[in-house]
């Protein structure tokens, strides 16, 4: 092998720590920062990066995970660890750069350095698939391009590599420098510049300046002059620049673009000559990217036939794992695209948050590493699938069933994919949790299709990365200390159930909240084991309740004593409710006597919290009434306070009062919708991400002449003729009656259009007259372009009522990358 490799020791040396403690000299092979998601203890050096939270507090975590190897910036961790390795620094941040830089400096390789607004990781991603037959390379995973992502990707580069390909992302000024110090490519590609992320900067020419810096010591800089704003092409980066342009002459100039048949046929003028593409996809985006990668292969020195052949192969990129349900009440992770070891434990993550079934399965092929013997990559394999509590294996491939030995569990092996689907009836799938993960050659989505369900036309996509980042921004809104229930109610707000609780369970949130029993039991069912408060208790689950460990909400003597009456345990935790304007549920202040005397007289049940409900915290015109909630609410928890003698939670804020209400935080919020990706409290809704999408597809398209209606009632008018789609979605599915006859609008390929004549049970008619559209075509019906906001406003309505008004017939799919 030929490898780099460093011990702690050299590593010391590049750092230059303010104290060094050496247990031993292990030899570092990996840098995490995630405690969690480790592959290789013994040669991983643990990062504690602060961020929005504190890594020093998951040195405790990643010891417990087996690592030994710790850079730290807090003295008092310095001896906590007798056995391990520590490097005390003044930054982390600074030291995990620092150490990328210098990696980078030890291998003399081409390295390519991509940024823009959009596109860096689809290039990236193809620019291997282009690249690959002639060079070993090494490329960011995934899209990390960011501050850390970059310095975690360039620290894999070895003495193997031939060419490095990393993407660079920045969110404001002066961010870029220390990305190029780190990639320091000889090749630069600038995708484009929108105006993503644009307020992070003054201007676009700031944002373009600060991009550009990436490039300064350039030999090759790719670009197109419609994002440069007009700079001169001698103020540009790049020894050699080589341009490419829709608008105007340049070295690759495009003469048109056509599509045919879901392909883009694509003609340009190169050194004088007229020369040809296809690119495989239709969308728009894909076709800049496959003219950035194209201009990239000429600029290379590719003919333009060789360029040509290569392009015409490119295949989507799909980092996204995708969760849903299967044959037999299984779970499937659907990952059958790639196959790498990082990209493995990334998803053996997933499937390890998953408590649903009893039993995780991985099918997963051979994997192409390179400079790894195939003892070394499966032991680690193993190592992994040991970490993360897999348990079952059922390897495909010669190089996996050869290593069949290393494995300690229960396993079955194939030598191909055809042998895996012959054999398929005996083995067995049923109420388990599947992970299909395989190298693109083995084609794994005949595996998938298998075990898969059907997904039918309608589905509502939800990103879970997406609520994990909306969770994470109400978060960083908290006091220290201050705890979260979040709000699952109504199969969480029409997103999901167990697939959102997984994920709330995994990011540590404090507290669940459900409106009913069987709610709760359906959690407890898919193994949630956090505890679960019940906002509707009635008496007659108080069996199930206690059963199934949940909490209920107690908001009337009535309730209160009939709970006491029933159980049997001791300190049995609930949660009081209390009104304080809402005038729906809750105890009022002349109760509280009462009540303090009833629970004085058993030790049956525990206040675990004391709650209430604001009316309109997202308004500023209910300021003054949140304020006097609060201060009753306060008021009142005091009373209850002085009558026991113990602690309990408090807590009043939902998801618009956590933005707009930040002094009524107490000890613990409630978030509901913002999770979902809706604040009515926020302005335009900045800083939270779209969790859910609902598409469905076109069943048949058809002309219609000025005198002919469309659907019930001939309620549909064309009055010119036109043409009209019919798609697969109706009121059954939650799309309401009310967005009939031109109130409700869709998205086809970018273009909105509106609904003709009634909504229909199944199905409704869209006019896309003048647009070019077929049966099968995807139609949007909401998304991050049009909102749940926009749709609620079309029918008078609340955004919450667009979302949980999604039937369950429709299918949910879980994306996670
Ligand atoms: C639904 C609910 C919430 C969450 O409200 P959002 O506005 O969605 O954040 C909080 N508390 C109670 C009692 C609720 O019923």
């Amino acid at each position: 092998m030929n490898n780099t490799y460093y011990t702690i020791s050299d590593i010391a040396e590049i750092l230059n720590p303010i104290s060094f403690k050496k247990e031993n000299d292990s030899v570092i092979r990996k840098l995490v920062i995630d405690s969690r998601t480790v592959i290789d203890p013994d040669g991983s050096l643990f990062f504690a990066l602060s961020g929005k939270r504190d890594g020093h507090g998951y040195l405790a975590d990643a010891y417990h995970n087996g690592l030994r190897n710790f850079v730290i910036s807090d003295a008092s961790y310095l001896d906590q660890y007798p056995d391990a390795n520590v490097l005390l620094v003044s930054d982390v941040l600074l030291s995990l750069q620092l150490l990328a830089k210098y990696n980078r400096e030890q291998h003399h390789l081409k390295v390519i350095g991509i940024t823009g607004s959009n596109g860096k990781t689809i290039v990236k991603e193809w620019l291997y698939q282009l690249l690959a037959s002639e060079f070993n390379i090494i490329r960011s995973p995934k899209s990390f391009n960011s501050q850390i992502g970059v310095p975690l990707s360039v620290w894999e580069i070895d003495a193997d590599h031939t060419l490095g390909i990393f993407e660079a992302g920045i969110s404001k000024g002066e961010e870029m420098e220390s990305l190029g110090d780190m990639i320091q490519p000889s090749i630069g590609i600038l995708t484009n510049l929108g105006e993503a992320h644009a307020e992070g900067f003054s201007s676009q020419k700031e944002k373009l300046d600060e991009k550009l810096k990436l490039f300064k010591d350039a030999e090759l800089f790719i670009y197109a002059p419609e994002y440069t704003l007009g700079m001169p092409k001698n103020d540009l980066p790049g020894q050699v620049k080589f341009s490419w342009s829709l608008k105007e002459q340049a070295d690759l100039q495009i003469l048109f673009i056509e599509p045919i048949d879901g392909r883009n046929y694509i003609r340009a003028k190169f050194k004088g000559a007229e020369i040809e593409c296809l690119i495989p996809f239709s969308d728009k985006a894909s076709v800049e990217n496959g003219i950035i990668c194209w201009a990239t292969l000429l600029a290379l020195g590719y003919t333009p036939e060789q360029a040509d052949e290569r392009l015409e192969k490119l295949t989507r990129v799909s980092m996204r794992l995708e969760l849903k349900n299967g044959i037999n009440q299984c779970s499937i992770i659907d990952d059958s695209y790639s196959a790498d070891i990082s990209s493995l434990a990334i998803a053996l993550d997933f499937l390890n948050l998953q408590n649903q079934h009893p039993k995780r399965t991985l099918i997963l092929s051979d994997i192409f590493e390179t400079g790894k013997s195939n003892e070394v990559l499966y032991l680690e394999i193993a190592a992994l699938l040991k970490q993360k509590e897999v348990n079952r294996l059922i390897g495909v491939g010669p190089n996996i069933t050869a290593s069949a030995s290393l494995f300690n569990l229960e396993t079955t092996f194939f030598d191909s994919t055809q042998a895996f689907v012959e054999s398929f009836p005996a083995l067995h799938f049923s109420n388990e949790t599947i992970l299909v993960k395989g190298a693109r050659k083995f084609e794994f989505e005949r595996i998938s299709k298998l075990i898969a369900q059907k997904v039918h036309d309608t589905v509502m996509e939800v990103d879970l990365n997406a609520l994990a980042g909306n969770l994470q921004f109400y978060r960083a809104k908290l006091q220290p200390g201050v705890k979260i229930m979040a709000m699952v109610k109504a199969f969480s707000y029409g997103s999901g159930s167990f697939e959102i609780a997984n994920l709330l369970q995994y990011h540590k949130v404090d507290y669940l909240a459900v409106a009913y029993t069987d709610e709760g039991i359906a959690l407890r069912k898919a193994g949630i084991k956090m505890p679960i408060m019940v906002m509707s208790p009635e008496p007659s689950a108080f069996d199930a309740i206690v059963r199934f460990k949940l909490e209920p909400e107690i908001y009337n003597l009535e309730i209160l004593r009939s709970f006491i009456s029933f159980i049997q345990e001791v300190n049995y935790p609930v949660h009081l409710k209390i009104d304080t304007g809402m005038h729906r549920l809750g105890f009022e202040e002349p109760d509280l006597t009462e009540l303090l005397n009833t629970l004085a007289e058993t030790d049956k049940v525990k206040v675990a919290s004391v709650f209430s409900h604001l009316v309109g915290s997202e308004e500023g015109a209910h300021d003054e009434f949140t304020k006097y909630q609060v201060h009753r609410f306060t008021d009142m928890a005091d009373i209850i306070s002085k009558g026991l003698n113990y602690k309990f939670i408090r807590h009043i804020s939902n998801t618009s009062a956590i933005s707009r209400h930040p002094d009524a935080q107490l000890d613990m919020v409630r978030i509901g919708i913002g999770l979902y990706g809706f604040d009515a409290g926020l302005k335009a809704n900045k800083g939270l991400q779209t969790v859910a999408v609902l598409k469905t597809t076109i069943t048949q398209v058809k002309d219609i002449k000025p005198n002919e209606t469309v659907g019930y009632g001939r309620r549909g008018l064309l009055p010119e003729g036109g043409t009209i789609a019919t798609v697969k979605i109706g009121y059954a599915d939650g799309y309401s009656r009310a967005f009939g006859n031109g109130v409700g609008r869709m998205l086809i390929k970018g273009k909105m259009v509106p609904t003709v004549g009634v909504i229909c049970m199944d199905m409704c008619m869209l006019d896309v007259t003048g647009l070019d559209v077929k049966t099968g075509d995807e139609v949007v019906v909401f998304n991050s372009e049009l909102t749940i906001a926009t749709l609620a406003e079309q029918i008078g309505t609340i955004p919450y009522e667009i979302l949980t008004n999604v039937s369950q017939r429709v299918k949910r799919v879980y994306f996670y990358e």
